[in-house]
């Protein structure tokens, strides 16, 4: 059934990987599965409102992301303290002794707890809510591309969609036990420089927070991300995570285990260098999560009113797509100021390295072509005003060929 399902949708694609039905075999570990309950779950579905649907799909998006470093298991443990729950000793009260290590000296009492319920939520967020969302768009909405994919017209292979899903199960992985590790350590009054009452820096200081952090996160991580793409890094680690040149939300933790622990560890050092409110650090990495979530899931999500300054969906999914260029996550001003914004009269393809791309008038006939071709494969859904920014016309091509 699930073959029928998708050979069926697959031609109705106008235009996609026709070819790719025939190869399609049932496989529990890719998301094929998920055709398999189609139709039992659009039957149901069918009976959700419109709106009520999109709500539900926004909150499975944001459930998501809460889950994919575990860190709610870090919720859990700030929310006890700053309630009053706090069971464990300050480390001025009992410091370590390095002569005589245990579990108790390291702070890791109860681990087993905090690891074995950060397994259980991650994984049914992951496979389930995650799930669902993939259903929601990728199954449900299979014959009708053009009116939400980012990539109308390609589609990820049954073979990296079950890619995609070992390799960020394994990364979901190594995140929830660090998470488990660092919710054990504060929770047994490990020391970090997160406070819990406001007065003790002042509202100011409070609020101040919310941009700081995001600022400092989102410049962390476009350098890391950067890094990981000169050649050396980008060959050994980071192409794992482009494989997927046309993402869905399962890619968000599809990336190799020893970048994920480097972000991850780099993402906690505020934690440990600077006062910081729990509600604040926690607010901002949470938004950043969802937001990973968007960027990767295909979906020409666009950013609402009131985030001006966050980018739409597309702009990591052209990175995605182009590889070494738009290196940022919620602030393109980085790749502006860098020189890695995707620019109109530029060719970015994956043996292109740096984030600069080629002059139009540099490149062959033959990868201006395939060039042009990936930008007639954009969705211009995915843009402001509904219109295909890097869309180039014959007379386009001509004059910026003859510039010198
Ligand atoms: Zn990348
Ligand atoms: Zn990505």
């Amino acid at each position: 059934m699930a073959k029928k399902n998708r050979q069926k949708k697959y031609q109705n694609s106008n235009g996609g990987h026709i070819e790719d039905s025939s190869n399609v075999i049932f496989d529990p570990m890719s998301v094929t599965w998920l055709e398999k309950y189609d139709k039992i779950v659009s039957r149901i579905w069918n009976k959700v409102p419109t709106s009520v649907g999109k709500v539900i799909a926004t909150v499975a998006t944001f459930l998501v992301g809460i889950s994919i470093n575990g860190d709610w298991v870090n919720l859990f443990v700030h929310l006890r303290k700053q309630l009053g729950y706090a069971t464990g000793r300050s480390l001025s009260e009992t410091s370590i002794m390095w002569n005589s290590i245990s579990i108790e000296n390291l702070r890791l009492t109860n681990f087993s707890f905090y690891f074995i319920s950060s397994c259980v939520v991650s994984y049914t967020m992951y496979f389930g809510v995650g799930g669902f969302l993939h259903w929601y768009y990728y199954v449900r909405q299979r014959d009708r591309p053009y009116e939400w994919k980012c990539q109308p017209t390609k589609w990820l292979s049954p073979e990296l969609e079950r890619h995609e899903i070992i390799l960020g199960t394994f990364s979901l992985t190594l995140n929830m036990t660090v998470s488990a590790i660092l919710a054990t350590y504060i929770a047994n009054g490990g020391y970090c420089t997160v406070y819990y009452q406001i007065s003790d820096y002042g509202w100011f200081w409070f609020l101040l927070q919310f941009p700081i952090i995001y600022i400092i996160l989102d410049y962390i991580t476009y350098w890391i991300h950067r890094i990981y793409h000169f050649p050396w890094l980008y060959v050994r680690f980071h192409k794992l995570h482009h494989k997927y040149k046309q993402p869905t939300a399962f890619s968000v933790t599809a990336i190799h285990p020893v970048e994920s622990l480097n972000i991850q560890l780099l993402l906690i050092t505020p934690l440990f260098t600077i006062p910081v409110h729990w509600l604040s650090y926690y607010t901002v990495v949470i938004y950043n999560y969802y937001h990973g979530i968007i960027d990767h899931s295909g979906v020409n999500f666009k950013a609402y009113w009131w985030q001006p300054w966050q980018p739409d969906a597309i702009f990591h999914d052209n990175h995605h797509q182009y590889c070494h260029v738009n290196f940022g996550f919620n602030l393109s001003i980085w790749d502006k100021l860098h020189g890695t914004f995707r620019l109109k009269d530029r060719v970015y393809r994956e043996d292109i390295f740096f984030g600069n791309g080629k002059a139009i008038q540099e490149v062959s006939e033959a990868e201006l072509l395939e060039d042009i071709k990936e930008r007639q494969s954009e969705n211009p859904l995915a843009y402001k005003n509904n219109k295909l920014d890097y869309e180039l016309s014959p007379a386009q091509i001509k004059r910026l060929k003859s510039k010198k």
